[in-house]
């Protein structure tokens, strides 16, 4: 099956078989009835499995070339989940560049815990080498990476990674399975919040792993039934919806995210832009390589480079909406610095350029010309 096809089909061979009903049904229950006991079709009590989840995680695993899903309550959750792999004295290697929600849940739940994070740019895959201890057990990698649009070459970092035996978990919540898939370039672990491009309507949150080892799956398995932090059946079905669309909405996505890069570049009051399509974006030939597509994500920066000019270009969109999250068919326009990004300090912010004039857009799939025309008049 090709890609487009297994975003409708992919891991849904079965047929409801009570009435053949095309999408799977929502399975709105806490428990099952046994004939005897221990006699059950398969199911004992929601938290350790539902058949909704299961199309869900079935359908994660296929458009990821995987063979294990696994669905959670939320992107966070999921990275909850492949961190309790591991004990206190083991040390992680994350990038600098991260989403600001799993840079506080690393550094202020499982430092606390005992585990260590070295955050590293991974720009330059060979840096990586200089953090391994024997004490390393997992790489984490965000590919775009959150906000800035750094690309990590995957598939360079799982080669370092297997010879040192140490496992890679790849974010791929920026680019999605249609743009990219890195089981394929060696990755152990696959992580989305579904809440974005795979849910793609902002109306639900929701994450996933898949992995393609048996054992991996069956720890994960274990950390998803013991810690209990699964998604419902409605919002499983929600994202199994979502996910039909998927290859429609990613292909106009990145159509409008490259003419509003372009568009963005040749503003005479736009300083920086930041988008992997471009050729002289520093890692544009590896995100080529790995990538079928460059998304419609996307940040600038403005020439006046202070905190008032991006809040004033950011109250004056009609049409981007401003607003935390990505990935829907709406567009958004976020100011890492105040909202998705406040939680890291200025300093390391700064650093990895998230600076105060800093602007993110999630452009979605409107008319493109209505895109521009707000742009133009926000940007003034
Ligand atoms: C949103 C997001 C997360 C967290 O997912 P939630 O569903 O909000 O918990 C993790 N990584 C990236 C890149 C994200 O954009």
């Amino acid at each position: 099956m090709r890609f487009n096809t297994k975003t409708i089909h992919g891991g849904q061979e079965q047929t409801d078989p009570a009435y053949g009903s095309v999408m799977p049904p929502i399975y709105q229950t806490s428990t099952y009835a046994q004939s005897t006991p221990g006699g059950h079709k398969g199911y004992e009590y929601s938290r350790s499995g539902n058949p909704t989840r299961t199309a869900l995680e079935k359908s994660l695993a296929n458009l990821e070339n995987g063979n294990y899903g696994l669905a959670f309550g939320s992107g966070l959750a999921a990275i909850d989940a492949v961190l309790k792999l591991f004990e206190p004295g083991d040390e992680i290697i994350s990038t600098n560049d991260l989403y600001g929600g799993s840079y506080r849940l690393f550094t202020r739940i499982f430092e606390k815990m005992g585990i260590k994070f070295h955050f590293v740019g991974m720009q330059e895959a060979g840096d990586i080498e200089n953090y391994i201890t024997p004490n390393t057990k997992l790489i984490w990698l965000e590919t775009p990476s959150n906000p800035m649009m750094n690309i990590t070459d995957i598939e360079a970092v799982t080669r370092i990674a297997k010879k040192h035996g140490v496992l890679v978990a790849a974010d791929n919540t920026f680019a999605s399975p249609y743009l990219q898939r890195p089981l394929d370039l060696g990755a152990d672990i696959v992580m989305h919040s579904a809440t974005k491009y795979l849910g793609g309507h902002s109306d639900v949150v929701l994450g996933g792993l898949v992995v393609r080892d048996k054992v991996l799956y069956q720890k994960l398995y274990f950390i998803q039934k013991a810690s209990g932090a699964i998604p419902g059946p409605q919002d499983c079905f929600l994202v199994l919806r979502g996910i039909k669309t998927l290859h429609l909405r990613m292909q106009r996505h990145c159509e409008n995210g490259e003419a509003v890069a372009k568009f963005l570049r040749s503003h005479p009051g736009i300083d920086q832009v930041y988008w992997p399509g471009f050729d002289d974006h520093p890692n544009h030939d590896i995100a080529k390589r790995q990538m079928s597509g460059f998304g419609g994500m996307l940040s600038f920066t403005t020439k006046e480079g202070s905190l008032n000019s991006a809040t004033k270009i950011v109250e004056k969109l009609k049409i981007f909406t401003l607003a935390e999250s990505l990935g829907g068919v709406e567009s958004l326009a976020g100011h890492p610095a105040s909202m998705t990004h406040a939680s890291i300090p200025r300093e390391e912010r700064q650093k990895t350029g998230v600076v105060d004039s800093l602007i993110r857009l999630s452009v979605g799939v409107e008319d493109i010309e209505d895109l521009l025309e707000d742009l133009k008049q926000a940007i003034g």
